[in-house]
């Protein structure tokens, strides 16, 4: 099998091996990261991670156009950090979805006592019935790089955002004809990662109108940098968790490589439903 790259897919991966992933490494992450599972952005370089990670949600909420009280979709919504944060800095409505009953927990637990204004489902966003015309933000942070028919989910989305609504996509992007892009797909388990071009021409091709696409590279490769670093400062327990563990920290050095050769970017694409 080949994807439209003409590129092996590395292995036959299935949506239970992503939820199984964000199931098993779920206090990882809290840990190493804390509740947002995104990249910093580093403006400065002076940033704490957590601060970096909120900026970036700054960064992507002002070009998403994220207005009080507006209804957003998180789709991937990790440990629900992000609708913690559009909750409470944007006094959004915010329904999250996650494909993982641990994140679900997670999430529904950090954001008691919000008073309603965010809601979470365990769902598979790509066969998910998305209400018609009902969100003003559908908010996809590094999520949509797992799905694996991306077009199809881009044109399903369309029709539930509101007219006048966006779609806000932060991924990772890079060409699939890179071995090393190829190695990170493996790793992070993404059936295929495109490049900056691919996500705007499907969008677009969903019927949406792209307002802006930036890339970013050298702004966000200091959450790798952290994480080497950490991962150099827990050797001991990295050489007593199970084998994915040990694959994650590999990832970590491809992901560095990625955005220091420029095979990597990171993209935040802003469209609108016309
Ligand atoms: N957006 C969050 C989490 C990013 S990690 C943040 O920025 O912190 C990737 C997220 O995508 C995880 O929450 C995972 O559960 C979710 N995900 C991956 N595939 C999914 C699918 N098919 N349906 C719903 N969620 C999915």
């Amino acid at each position: 099998m080949t994807d439209s790259n003409g590129a092996s897919p590395a292995r036959s991966l299935t949506t239970h091996d992503v939820r199984d992933h964000y199931n098993q490494f779920a206090w990882a992450y809290r840990r190493y990261w804390g509740d947002h599972i995104h990249h910093g952005l580093f403006l400065t370089g002076q940033e704490a991670p957590g601060e970096a990670q909120e900026q970036m949600l700054r960064y992507c909420a002002a070009r998403g156009v994220v207005q009080p009280g507006m209804r957003v979709a998180d789709v991937g919504c990790g440990h629900g950090a992000t609708a913690n944060f559009l909750a409470r800095e944007h006094s959004c409505h915010v329904l999250g979805l996650t494909i993982s009953e641990k994140q679900l927990k997670l999430a529904r637990r950090l954001c008691r006592g919000l008073d309603g204004t965010t809601k979470f489902e365990l769902a598979d966003a790509e066969a998910y019935a998305f209400p018609a015309s009902s969100f003003d933000v559908i908010w996809n942070m590094e999520s949509s790089e797992h799905f694996f028919d991306k077009a199809a989910y881009f044109r399903k989305v369309r029709a539930a955002i509101k007219p006048g609504g966006t779609l806000m996509v932060a991924a990772w992007t890079g060409s699939m004809r890179s071995p090393l892009v190829r190695n990170i797909a493996q790793v992070f388990l993404c059936p295929e990662l495109w490049t900056t071009a691919e996500y705007v021409k499907q969008i677009e091709s969903a019927g949406l109108r792209v307002l802006s696409s930036e890339q970013l590279a050298s702004e966000v490769v200091r959450t790798w940098d952290l994480a080497a670093e950490q991962i150099r400062r827990s050797r001991w327990l990295l050489s007593i968790l199970p084998a994915q563990f040990r694959e994650f920290a590999r990832g970590v050095d491809l992901m560095r490589e990625g955005f220091h050769s420029g095979q990597l970017t990171y993209s935040v694409i802003v469209a609108a439903r016309g």
